[in-house]
């Protein structure tokens, strides 16, 4: 154990009982990073933005509230088979998420990256997404409250709201940049 696989060990360390239900959908074939953006209802499959090429979805099975994912539109797990559009746009919306999490929930810090590969962590490995997890000092101690699934939905929902509402300053501060 040292310190390059610290982040990652952080995570791990995050209570979230709620994932075993996320394991337990995952072993179905169809990968929701196509399935929900297709669906054309953005409030209940959780998406928060859409770019031309990628979108922002909060994730149902979250290590933290406000746990985001940014996606392709095309199922993909190749990273270097994505295009220069594709990937600009990729790190456009991250740092859109990280804005959107600051104005709505003023965490203390984020986890952001890739997993690529099963091996690596990656629940989804057919379909590349880059995570953005919201950390709070002691955040480790309040998760497991929210372990029950109708209040885990709920705090779901109500955060998709908070995200929804500071988007339009959100995307005007990225355009300014
Ligand atoms: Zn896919």
């Amino acid at each position: 154990m040292n310190d390059y696989s610290s982040a990652e060990e952080r995570l791990s360390r995050l209570w979230a009982p709620w994932r075993v239900e996320y394991i337990r959908h995952s072993r179905k074939k169809e990968c929701v990073l196509c399935t929900a953006p297709a669906e054309g209802d953005d409030e209940s499959t959780l998406i928060v933005h859409r770019g031309k090429w990628n979108f922002i979805l909060m994730n149902a099975f979250p290590y933290s509230p406000g746990h985001l994912m940014i996606a392709p539109f095309r199922h993909t797990a190749d990273l270097d088979g994505i295009t220069r559009e594709e990937s600009n746009e990729h790190y456009e919306l991250v740092k859109l998420g990280v804005s959107l999490l600051r104005m709505a929930t003023h965490p203390d810090g984020f986890n952001v990256g890739l997993n690529l590969g099963r091996v690596a962590g990656a629940g989804l490995d057919q379909h590349l997404h880059t995570h953005i997890v919201p950390r709070w000092l002691g955040d480790t101690n309040f998760m497991p409250v929210l372990s029950n699934t109708r209040v885990m939905s709920e705090a779901l929902h109500s955060m998709y709201g908070r995200l929804r509402e500071v988007l339009p300053h959100g995307i005007k501060e990225a355009r300014a940049d």
